[in-house]
């Protein structure tokens, strides 16, 4: 059953759900499905309408701090469904070696390993609309020791959770869903152990309406979360789950710049990504990344699969096309040239920050202030990334990399050289330890009782896999866990 909170009625919800589920996008659809599929009763509210409106968008504004960063009313959607009403559909899993601590990034590494993720992959899949995996390209002839090719899979037609699952949301016997029901307080019990109930504001009425649970989900996204614990201060006057101070810091964007314009001997069929080897990362003390080789015109494109367009055919010479490209000309073999465009990890910096700015929003929550920098590791991990790959293709005589210029000269880079991909994460870290983390590794706030964070904001380290992939398998796996836990 889908419901407009608007229309509510004296006595609504004077029922007490199993789960209360707060937010609507990948995390939150994904665990009430999970959580309906074995018959507990779940309340599933959301902020926004069914479809995008200004009273709700407007709520998502704020400001940024530090390194240039998108609008943050832009960077996220704030209706049924989530951002995935506007993502890209890329995916790829963590690496196994992203959940293990790396010397370069102090804290680094998470308390569950890629095996506590793997039994969630196939429902993933299907959930995400990907196809299987082949054999990723690679135009090194031998393989070598510092970069690894990888295969990328797109969500087509790409997965809008609020389209795909609404008709089987309306018709779930055990899923009640609810829109424009916007979070505005968690209350704890007396003695301040677990939460008790929710609040909750819609936008045409003035009375503000509780739901009780026996557990609850915050799955707001990667900057909301930190910013409702922060904003619900009634009982804890730090914020819920803050006792450590850590609530909205480490937080963590993949950083997306490209690195140069390149030409290659061999036509591209199918877009070219390499990560590092371990030993390369240990070596230059670098992080992970993905390095996408290609044509951005032809990947940011929302059909695109993967396939590279062979169009016009080509009989130039690599050392025509090369001059060409040099001397700034339109490519005449547009197969052969294309753009290194790295999606690169970010050390953890606890000044990196989701805060509270002054001033009050309608429903009384103060705004967002996020801080946003890079550390020396970040800008060295770009740099030896441009710098290998520019020098492998040189020795392979596979093609030639021209880097860009902010980056050899070290200069700080602009918006439109360097920017996020709109992935927020770490701003309630999950760690055994609730000194480095909020949530533990079952994503329960390690100081309350019964509630839990779906999204990733639990990210202890980011890797450089988008992070959707990842946000449904912990998702299901959380599913699993309050199955377990509820009906025991
Ligand atoms: C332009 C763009 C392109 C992207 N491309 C990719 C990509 O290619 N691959 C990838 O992996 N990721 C991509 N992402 C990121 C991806 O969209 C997010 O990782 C994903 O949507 C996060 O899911 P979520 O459920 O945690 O949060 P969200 O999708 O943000 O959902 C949070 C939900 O909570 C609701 N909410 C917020 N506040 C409240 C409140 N107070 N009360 C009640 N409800 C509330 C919101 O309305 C929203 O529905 C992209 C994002 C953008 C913006």
């Amino acid at each position: 059953m889908i419901e407009d909170s608007e229309t509510r009625t004296e006595g609504r919800f004077s029922k007490i759900f199993d789960v209360c589920i707060i937010g609507s996008g990948p995390a939150g659809i994904t665990l009430a499905r999970r959580l309906g599929a074995q018959g507990l009763s779940v309340g599933l509210f959301e902020a926004g309408d069914l479809v995008a409106t200004t009273d709700s968008q407007e709520l998502y504004k704020g400001t940024v701090v530090g390194q240039p960063y998108f609008d943050l009313d832009s960077t996220r959607l704030r209706f049924f469904g989530g951002s995935s009403n506007h993502w890209g559909g890329w995916t790829h899993p963590l690496d196994s070696y992203d959940f293990v601590p790396n010397a370069s990034n102090p804290l680094s590494g998470w308390p569950i390993t890629k095996n506590d993720l793997r039994p969630y992959a196939a429902e993933a899949d299907k959930i995400l609309d990907l196809p299987r995996y082949e054999n990723p390209p690679d135009f090194f002839p031998v393989q070598q020791n510092s970069l690894v090719a990888r295969f990328f899979r797109f969500s087509r037609p790409t997965t809008r959770f609020g389209e795909k699952f609404h008709d089987e949301l309306q018709v779930s016997r055990n899923i009640e869903v609810f829109y424009n029901a916007n979070l505005v307080d968690l209350r704890l019990d007396a003695d301040k152990h677990a939460v008790s109930q929710a609040v909750f504001r819609s936008y045409k009425r003035d009375d503000p309406f509780t739901v009780k649970a026996r557990t609850f989900a915050l799955c707001l996204g990667g900057l909301e979360n930190p910013r409702a614990l922060l904003n619900f201060t009634n009982d804890i006057p730090v914020g819920l789950g803050n006792e450590n101070d850590l609530v909205g810091r480490y937080f963590l964007e993949h950083l997306h710049a490209s690195l140069g314009r390149l030409v290659v001997r061999k036509p591209m069929t199918w877009m070219l990504v390499y990560g590092p080897t371990t030993q390369m990362m240990k070596d230059t003390q670098t992080l992970n990344f993905g390095m996408r080789i290609g044509d951005p015109d032809q990947w940011n494109d929302g059909e695109f699969t993967g396939e590279m367009k062979q169009e016009p055919a080509c009989a130039l010479d690599f050392d025509t096309i090369l001059r060409a490209e040099m001397a700034g000309e339109e490519p005449a073999c547009p197969a052969h040239v294309g753009e290194a465009f790295i999606v690169a990890e970010q050390q953890l910096n606890p000044n990196n920050r989701v805060k509270l700015g002054g001033g009050r929003d309608r429903f009384g929550q103060r705004p967002m202030e996020l801080d946003w920098s890079l550390s020396d590791t970040d800008y060295r991990t770009l740099k030896t990334c441009a710098v290998e790959t520019g020098s492998l293709l040189a020795q392979y005589d596979v093609g030639r990399l021209k880097i860009v210029d902010w980056l050899l000269k070290g200069e700080k880079p602009t918006l439109d050289q360097l920017a996020g991909g709109n992935h927020h994460m770490g701003t309630t870290r999950m760690s055994d330890d609730p000194k480095t983390g909020v949530v533990d590794r079952n994503v329960k706030v390690h100081s309350l009782d019964n509630l839990y964070i779906g999204g990733s904001s639990v990210f202890s380290t980011a890797g450089h896999a988008n992070p959707t992939y990842t946000i449904t398998q912990l998702a299901l796996r959380l599913g699993d866990h309050l199955i377990e836990r509820l009906k025991a």
